[in-house]
């Protein structure tokens, strides 16, 4: 049974730990405190997976994903056109971005469900210029990360909200230029960065399903030649060489 039905039926039937489940941290559950349904984690524990997709693994930083992206972009270039699997994901992904229809300004998202604002968000990245190649190959960057990193977390679910925030990373404001008149009566360009609001946990969810939904294929059939490339290009990730020498 999936962990989180585990836990909802534990907090139903008035089943819980008085601590948390994550080594070292010894706060109370929330369902101990009386604050909360979770039966197995302290309420900092469970934001950080709302956050991050793990309750202990935090999200991993442009320059960790990089070797990866840069093996991704390099193994998908020549076979854009060739490969099946890769042009289903590329056209399957541009329908999605066409489809995701306007964006709003991040004024306007509050309220707003978290299905439509993940749709926003997708439009917001179609409408920044990200190409359906740039999805694919975060997609199997963070697919390579996980996979290859000794320390990291293997759940569906982490990988899910890493490829979401690696997304968003591409855009996450929107840029806004006006004119204004200046004491001599000339006009100035006056320009202000707009940064849009922190995804919830939910919208992260829903944008990273979507995307990664139509490149399963493209895992299968690729992850290991992506690996590969990177390792050769950019040698092993820095904990392998520390788990290797203990
Ligand atoms: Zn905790």
């Amino acid at each position: 049974m999936k962990t989180k039905a585990r836990a909802w039926l534990a907090a139903r039937a008035g089943e819980h730990q008085a601590t948390c489940a994550i080594l070292g941290c010894g706060r109370p559950t929330m369902r101990a405190r009386g604050a909360g349904l979770a039966a197995f984690h302290c309420r900092k524990h469970v934001e950080h997976k709302a956050r991050h997709g793990s309750h202990w693994h935090g999200t991993y930083s442009a320059a960790e994903l990089k070797p990866y992206l840069a093996a991704a972009t390099s193994y998908l270039r020549p076979r854009a056109e060739s490969d099946r699997f890769i042009k289903a994901a590329l056209s399957a992904i541009a329908v999605l971005l066409e489809e995701a229809g306007p964006t709003e300004i991040a004024t306007r998202l509050r309220g707003m469900s978290p299905r439509r604002r993940a749709r926003i968000a997708l439009a917001r990245l179609r409408i920044a210029g990200i190409k359906p190649d740039r999805f694919v190959a975060i997609v199997l960057a963070v697919t390579a990360l996980i996979e290859e990193d000794p320390g990291s977390h293997r759940t569906k679910e982490f990988r899910t909200v890493q490829i979401a925030k690696a997304l968003h990373r591409l855009a996450s404001g929107t840029h806004r230029v006006w004119e204004l008149p200046d004491e001599r009566g000339r006009l100035r360009k006056v320009s202000e960065l707009h940064a849009f609001p922190r995804s919830s946990g939910q919208v992260l969810r829903i944008m990273g399903r979507a995307v990664e939904e139509h490149c399963e294929w493209v895992v299968e059939k690729h992850l290991p030649g992506v690996l590969a490339l990177k390792k050769k290009r950019y040698g092993q990730h820095p904990r392998c060489a520390a788990a290797a020498a203990r």
